[in-house]
């Protein structure tokens, strides 16, 4: 080990996963982070008096190295996320004089995959023919080993498996969409099946849902950096890395700017953990990384949209979070339930749609009707705010896996980590956390 720093660009929950796994190995690290603020897409903002988040995030029991490393910087998983048995409540069109189709799938507390078998058996809303097909659904995957030798969209795996209407409205499609950011007819049915099997088939625990009881920056990002600076790194926000050098296919130096001051830091480890688009410009002018580089521009994006509608104290639902079907709404939270913000709801649009073309006052009226209508006495809306992240995740389409680059360059000394690496799992703090790890350890040679 020498007394270089190893330089981590990006103080995203990948970069920051690097640089905590590093220090805890005895490594110096310095990270710049362009923003004002750590977290990149997983950050808290400011609403009125509420801190509330960039966007509302999911965890679930199956993100291991996420919830381990929040350990090793300090985080009590416990009282920083609700853990939630799997129960997943799917009202159709909630909006409409008609009574409304429900959805209601439970987990029962039975040892892993039954737990799920006995939920579809007996979850309310679906006919014998809807439990039929999710099981063949379900059984297919196991016999395929959950991949196929030619990945396909999720639509196509539906069709193939003969899934009912309802399973694909009310139950596949919003899970795809809330994991994987990606309409069915593009997301790729390899990555689901892994989510899935990740999700289902382990483990009980790893179904359950962990909805964070504090703003992001202070469940995992905040911490994270007190770990780094108590332990002798430094972390520098406001700064932008310009430029990396490479000579002779060794990385030398790294180029910032701070306060329009550039500096130039020498070094023989890089880790970028920036996301893709960011990435480009890093890397554009050398040949042994072209191919990353094309790999990149083959890459599409997705938004998500958060609506927070604030109501009054005591507007509440009957479980923190209900999924909506048939409307522009997804997903709504309940924060009075989960982060002590009474009459707080966010409500979660993923992926592109009409609703992009919608001006913020338009969408928030269209998504108050829906969620006011999820209640006897529509409340009244008090405030509103609305979070738009074009380019939220990358699409998960068709054979991504082939085109998302390894931690490891060609060029010693430079590595990759960020959600779009290939982790496997879709855009998720998980598969952020993992890049950041694997690349960590290319460095300390723990693999
Ligand atoms: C609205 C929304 C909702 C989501 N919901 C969920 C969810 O429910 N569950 C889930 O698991 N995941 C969710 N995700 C995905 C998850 O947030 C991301 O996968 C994860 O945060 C990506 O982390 P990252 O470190 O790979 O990248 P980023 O967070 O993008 O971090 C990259 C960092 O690099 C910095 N940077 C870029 N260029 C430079 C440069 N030249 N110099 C210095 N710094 C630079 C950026 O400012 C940024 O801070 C959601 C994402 C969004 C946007």
């Amino acid at each position: 080990m020498n007394n270089e720093p190893v330089v981590i660009i990006g103080a995203g929950w990948a970069g920051l996963a690097a640089a905590v796994r590093l220090t805890q190995h005895g490594y110096k690290v310095t990270i710049f982070e362009s923003a004002k603020h750590a977290g990149g897409r997983a950050r808290s903002v400011s609403f009125g008096n509420n801190t509330v988040d960039n966007g509302q995030h999911l965890l679930i029991g199956a993100y291991t190295e996420c919830l381990d490393l929040m350990k090793t910087v300090g985080i009590d998983i416990e009282s920083n996320l609700k853990r939630l048995p799997l129960l997943l409540t799917v009202i159709d069109k909630p909006a409409t004089n008609k009574k409304p189709e429900q959805l209601i799938l439970k987990a029962p507390t039975l040892p892993a995959p039954l737990h799920l078998l006995y939920a579809l058996v007996r979850a309310k809303g679906l006919k014998f023919k809807d439990r039929i097909a999710a099981i063949r659904f379900g059984l297919y995957l196991k016999k395929n080993n959950y991949q196929l030798k030619q990945d396909i969209s999720v639509a196509e795996l539906f069709k193939a498996t003969r899934q009912t209407d309802i399973l694909i409205y009310q139950l596949w499609e919003p899970l795809v969409l809330s994991t994987m950011n990606t309409p069915i007819s593009e997301a790729s049915a390899n990555v689901f099946m892994r989510v899935f099997k990740d999700a289902f088939t382990n483990k009980r625990k790893d179904s359950e849902l962990l909805i964070p009881t504090v703003g992001l920056s202070q469940l995992f990002p905040d911490a994270a950096i007190n770990y780094i600076k108590e332990h002798g790194g430094q972390v520098h926000l406001k700064s932008r890395v310009e430029s990396i050098e490479i000579i002779e296919n060794q990385v030398t130096t790294v180029t910032t700017k701070i306060d329009e001051q550039k500096n130039s830091i020498n070094t023989s480890n890089v880790i970028i953990a920036t996301a893709p688009q960011n990435l480009k410009k890093l890397i554009n002018n050398y040949v042994a990384l072209k191919n990353i580089n094309h790999n990149i521009g083959q890459f599409n994006y997705e938004p998500i949209v958060t609506v927070y509608l604030h109501y009054p104290k005591g507007t509440q639902l009957s479980q923190p979070m209900i999924g909506l079907s048939s409307t522009t709404s997804q997903w709504v939270f309940d924060r009075g339930i989960f982060c002590q913000q009474d009459g707080l709801f966010s409500i979660v649009i993923s992926a592109s749609g009409d609703h992009m073309l919608m001006d913020d006052d338009t969408l928030t009226q269209k998504v108050h009707e829906e969620i006011a209508g999820l209640f006897e006495n529509k409340p009244a809306l008090m405030n509103s705010f609305v979070v738009r992240e074009k380019r939220a995740t990358f699409t998960c389409k068709v054979n991504i896996n082939d085109i998302r680059p390894a931690n490891k360059t060609d060029v010693d000394g430079l590595y990759l980590a960020g959600d779009y690496t290939n982790t496997h799992y879709p855009a998720t703090l998980e598969g952020a956390v993992r890049s950041g790890i694997a690349a960590s350890k290319l460095i300390t040679k723990l693999i």
